[in-house]
């Protein structure tokens, strides 16, 4: 009888354990933080040194990415930050990883060759590999850290800042990053020669060889690439070049995430219904996508 009535208590713990994962509650929920390009290849940087050096955007991240994830993580919840490049064999990178605990997936995706989604194959596009994390781990959300830069010449900021976003889930992530960023740091700390800035969403998908976008909202995640810092704008990169200056900035960034996934769970999510038929954006729709042959790729249209 005894024995009975522990069984009971075991049986009710891991039901109650069982319903609270199918329930689970907003802190339980993933932020996926990706870190553009890889340190071999680290994307937009600075035209010429600022405070002795060349500020790169995948140098950056490495370095602040952290101070985004501790603010998504004092909100109760669950961040991991991943890249696409091999580990760092030398500092600071390697402090930056540990300290950060960066993922490095494990397909290197390095000079920007394409793959399809493992899970969406007619979706093909670089940095694909971070949108199939997103997709294995059910994210909430993921979000892609890059700066901008229009050229290799020193310009004062006429261009508007960009949050970039996946055509059906994004919007309500890429608007909280954009007002939140703006408000925060680009229209009140960040220096413009005086102007404010001005910053806008945009919506890409597999026309733009944004097929990465594509298979998160295929998944039902909301994606955003935080573009918003102009590396060749020498107020934003003086301003970026500074501890305080960047930290400031990536909070900004944090509580931009932290807003919309508070107000995730009410939020209606849209999934591709069919993987096996066509949708806008998918591969064969792309017309850079028709001169390529990717192992593995579905082909819908042709
Ligand atoms: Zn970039």
């Amino acid at each position: 009888m005894r024995a009975l009535w522990v069984l009971n208590i075991i049986a009710a713990v891991l039901l109650a354990a069982h319903s609270q994962s199918l329930h689970a509650s907003p802190s339980s929920e993933l932020v996926v933080l990706d870190i553009g390009h890889s340190l071999s290849a680290p994307g937009a940087s600075t035209p010429g040194p600022v405070n002795g050096r060349i500020l790169r955007e995948c140098e950056f991240w490495h370095q602040y990415a952290a101070v985004v994830k501790k603010e998504v993580q004092n909100a109760g919840f669950r961040c991991v930050i991943i890249n696409r490049g091999n580990p760092p064999t030398s500092e600071p990178f390697l402090s930056f990883a540990r300290r950060a605990r960066i993922t490095y997936l494990r397909h290197p995706d390095i000079g920007g060759a394409r793959y399809p989604s493992r899970y969406f194959p007619d979706r093909v596009a670089s940095g694909m590999v971070s949108a199939d994390f997103a997709i294995f781990n059910r994210a909430a959300c993921i979000v892609f850290l890059h700066h901008n830069s229009s050229g290799t010449r020193w310009k004062s900021g006429a261009s508007p800042s960009v949050i970039l976003r996946n055509k059906y889930n994004g919007a309500v992530l890429a608007e909280s990053l954009r007002s939140t960023i703006e408000r925060d740091i680009l229209n009140n700390a960040m220096p413009n020669g005086g102007r404010g800035c001005r910053s806008e969403v945009r919506s890409v998908d597999a026309e733009r060889s944004a097929g990465w976008l594509n298979a998160c909202d295929d998944a039902g995640i909301p994606a955003a690439v935080v573009e918003s810092a102009f590396l060749d704008n020498r107020a934003h990169a003086v301003f970026l070049a500074g501890d305080a200056g960047a930290r400031a900035y990536a909070l900004a960034v944090g509580r931009g995430i932290v807003r919309f996934m508070r107000a995730s769970p009410s939020i209606r999510r849209h999934h591709r219904t069919n993987p096996y038929v066509p949708d806008q954006g998918s591969f064969g729709y792309a017309a850079e996508s028709r001169r390529l042959t990717v192992p593995g790729a579905r082909h819908l249209i042709h």
